[in-house]
């Protein structure tokens, strides 16, 4: 059997008619850049994530750099990030001229730990981002108050997070504001780059908007400084469909996340993702985390699990192999290996499992299988 990281293909078959249409209206009707399908999209996502605001961007990275650039981020200005996320996140601070900030994650959660963040600031820290890694929110509520007992500004990477919720509440809306991904592989994907920002700050909004395109409000008079950062309409269209599934394709994917964890329970060397009480997670990934003893020795027995793994059939993937303060791009920054242990392990002993929502059970049971057959060797 062989089973795919992920599916698109069983995706697009499952919605191909109503999704092959909706292209075809923005061809007949040439809005290809922004237009009704994007506005459309963009109501409908804002009203999705019940927060007042959403605009449609040319990517997830874009849309970081536009929230911290409406947000006055720049030269001379720390962003403080979690270490263990995808590049990206950085992106938004660096594309501002800022520098980023690194810090560990909860060993538990993976993500950004607040008695953490508040060590890492100075004089010069200006905002912190909280990712929702993996589809699980940060946890907010300490993050808030720090924010606040510093003057910072607080904004949430939401790119894996569409749907997730903070105690009850859906992210998105739960800071200044926040950045969504619509990358192919997210658990809302568009036919090509995509993202959003949003926001209930309706300053922010006007001026993103702005930020947006070329720095205008009115085709030709530029009031500020901007780029190119629009969606497609093609794309806004694809998400308008696929955003009525979201809910359903959220509910399958937590599904499947139960019965790996129902699998995977009784194998001691093997840590299944943690559902934090404050969380609603939505399984952007599946990361399974490798205990052998040792950081060394986990990482060896990951490394063979992932080749078995691989050589039958079942694709695997890491998120992220390299953490942030040890890519070579960010050498200029002076950290080193050791500096967040918790971020270097979910590097060195996690695997993602295959993850999407059309997995049958047939296809879970085979990786459940796999990996026993792993362990009883
Ligand atoms: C995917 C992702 C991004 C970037 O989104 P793109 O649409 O690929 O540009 C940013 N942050 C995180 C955490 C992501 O996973």
């Amino acid at each position: 059997m062989n089973i795919p990281f992920l599916d698109l293909k069983a995706n697009y078959n499952s919605i191909k008619s109503e999704v092959n249409a909706a292209i075809q209206q923005v061809l007949d009707n040439t809005a290809y850049i922004l237009g009704a399908s994007v506005q459309n999209f963009e109501r409908d996502f804002s009203a999705a994530h019940q927060v007042k605001y959403c605009l449609g961007t040319s990517s997830g990275t874009d849309a970081n750099h536009l929230v911290l650039w409406g947000l006055g981020i720049g030269a001379g200005d720390e962003v403080i990030v979690p270490a263990n996320t995808f590049i990206a996140t950085a992106w938004g601070a660096t594309l501002c001229g800022a520098t980023p900030v690194f810090v560990d994650c909860d060993p538990e959660t993976y993500n950004i730990d607040p008695a953490k963040v508040e060590k890492a600031i100075t004089k010069k820290t200006k905002a912190i981002v909280a990712v929702h890694l993996y589809g699980q929110s940060a946890d907010l509520d300490p993050l808030i108050d720090i924010a606040k007992k510093h003057n910072l500004i607080l904004v949430e990477d939401a790119a894996q997070a569409h749907l997730a919720e903070y105690k009850g509440k859906l992210v998105g809306g739960l800071t200044e504001a926040a950045s969504f991904s619509y990358y192919p592989g997210k658990n809302l994907g568009a036919y090509g780059e995509g993202g959003a920002v949003t926001t209930n700050n309706e300053a922010l909004y006007n001026k993103i908007k702005k930020l947006r395109e070329h720095g205008q409000s009115q085709k030709y008079y530029h009031d500020i400084l901007g780029h190119n950062y629009r969606m497609e309409g093609i794309q806004g269209a694809v998400l308008e469909v696929k955003l009525k599934y979201l809910s359903k394709w959220t509910d399958a994917r937590r599904s499947v996340a139960a019965k790996y964890n129902e699998g995977l329970k009784n194998f001691a060397k093997v840590i299944t993702p943690k559902e934090a009480s404050y969380a609603k997670h939505v399984y952007h990934l599946y990361v399974i985390q490798l205990n052998d003893g040792s950081l060394e020795k986990s990482n060896q027995l990951r490394d063979k699990l992932k080749d078995f793994l691989t050589q039958n059939g079942v694709n695997v993937g890491l998120h992220y192999p390299i953490p942030l303060h040890m890519q070579e791009c960010f050498k200029n920054l002076g950290y080193k290996k050791g500096d967040f242990p918790n971020s270097e392990k979910i590097a060195e002993a996690g695997l993602s499992l295959p993850m999407f929502p059309e997995l049958t059970d047939e296809q879970i049971n085979y990786v459940i299988e796999k990996i026993k057959e792993f362990f009883s060797k």
